[in-house]
């Protein structure tokens, strides 16, 4: 990333040397990304992240395809860049919106989506794996469902990246895919948007015709030189290695037999990093805190809502009560944790869970 903000600092827009020299490089860029993914390189957008690659794949394919239909699909779990785009498009643009609901692990039946596509269904979006509890999606089957009936179809695959094994982006069967750099140790601001050709959503952003006139601006060329060595060394072996992570997943789902904590969606296809606990009774604020005092960093849902006590409206549409879906602590590995910090952590689980049950009686 230095070189390209400092030694090489063309913008890829320039006809003079330096900046063909910028160009090459954004070219090349986007070649590796293709090389990586198995696609054409104009399949690949580079974007500042998650939230604008599902903004760009929801409004944009919805306002192409709007003189079509205007129903659109989602689920209930659905990160809040997924669901605040379709309340958009719902509330200003008159679209109308079906809300899939999820069972008791927090998983879309195929079936259900089958049955919710009507005549005028443009567009389906469905995650690959929730950021919250980390429970994967039968996404690919729930692309196949959308192909035979003709239906475009997103799915974040933000939280799956560099955790589960990657073969090509057409294994999801999605006509669009969101990335983001930094679920996988990439730089934070970076990410892309497949999108399958000859799709070509309307742009989010006016201007110049950069990225085959899909998103307008000068391009971050230092982010996306992170982005592609990440995605390159991270993705076809994901860095969230399953071998060195599972040994910690054996202690830290028996967690779950503690008084008061449930480990959320144990009986289905989880991530090997993410583990979303709820306790009975208690907030996730004050465990938080409790937890932060104690040197230990965990997350109360997702990193977005921190702050606020909203109930996790994941857990929610999993059927927890209110009180229930606001007292969840997520808890992530990362590729450098060791076995002494998850010693470390199961012995201070009780105490911490101890100290804010007794501060809050
Ligand atoms: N989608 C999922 C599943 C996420 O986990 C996140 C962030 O945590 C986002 C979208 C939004 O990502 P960003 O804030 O990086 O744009």
């Amino acid at each position: 990333m230095l070189p390209l903000l400092d030694e090489n600092f063309g913008n890829p827009s320039s006809i003079h040397h330096v900046g063909r020299k910028a160009r090459f490089f954004l070219d090349a860029s986007r070649e590796r990304i293709a090389a990586v993914w198995k696609c054409k390189a104009s399949e690949v957008v580079f974007t500042s992240g998650a939230t604008e690659s599902i903004n760009l794949a929801i409004c944009g394919t919805a306002r192409l395809l709007k003189e079509k239909g205007r129903h659109l699909i989602t689920s209930a779990v659905e990160h809040h860049a997924v669901l605040r785009a379709f309340e958009y498009l719902v509330n200003k643009e008159g679209f109308e919106l079906t809300v899939l609901p999820v069972d008791a692990e927090g998983r879309v039946d195929p079936q259900d989506l089958e049955n919710a596509i009507l005549n005028d269904t443009i567009l389906v979006s469905i995650m690959a794996a929730n950021n919250e509890t980390g429970v994967i999606q039968p996404v690919a089957e729930l692309g196949a469902v959308c192909r035979r009936s003709g239906v475009c179809f997103h799915t974040d695959a933000v939280q799956w990246f560099g955790k589960e094994p990657f073969e090509n982006i057409h294994q999801f069967n999605a006509n669009l895919v969101s990335i983001c750099g930094h679920k996988f140790y990439g730089p934070k601001g970076s990410g892309a948007l497949f999108i399958k050709s000859p799709l070509l959503p309307d742009p989010l952003f006016f201007g110049g015709s950069h990225e085959n006139n899909r998103r307008a601006g000068t391009e971050n060329l230092a982010s996306i030189a992170g982005f592609v060595v990440a995605v390159e060394s991270f993705l076809t072996t994901p860095v969230f290695d399953k071998s060195s992570l599972s040994p910690f997943s054996i202690p830290l789902s028996s967690l779950d037999s503690l008084e008061g904590v449930t480990l959320i969606g144990s009986n289905s296809e989880r991530l090997i990093n993410t583990f979303c606990f709820s306790f009975s009774g208690l907030d996730s604020l004050s465990l938080l805190a409790s937890f932060d005092l104690n040197g230990i960093c965990v997350s109360a849902g997702s990193a977005c809502s921190s702050g606020a006590l909203n109930p996790s409206h994941v857990l929610s549409a999993m059927g927890f009560s209110n009180s229930d879906a606001n007292s969840i602590v997520r808890v992530s590995l990362g590729r450098e944790t060791t076995k002494l910090e998850i010693s470390h952590f199961l012995s201070l689980f009780p105490i911490v869970v101890d100290q804010v049950r007794g501060s809050s009686i």
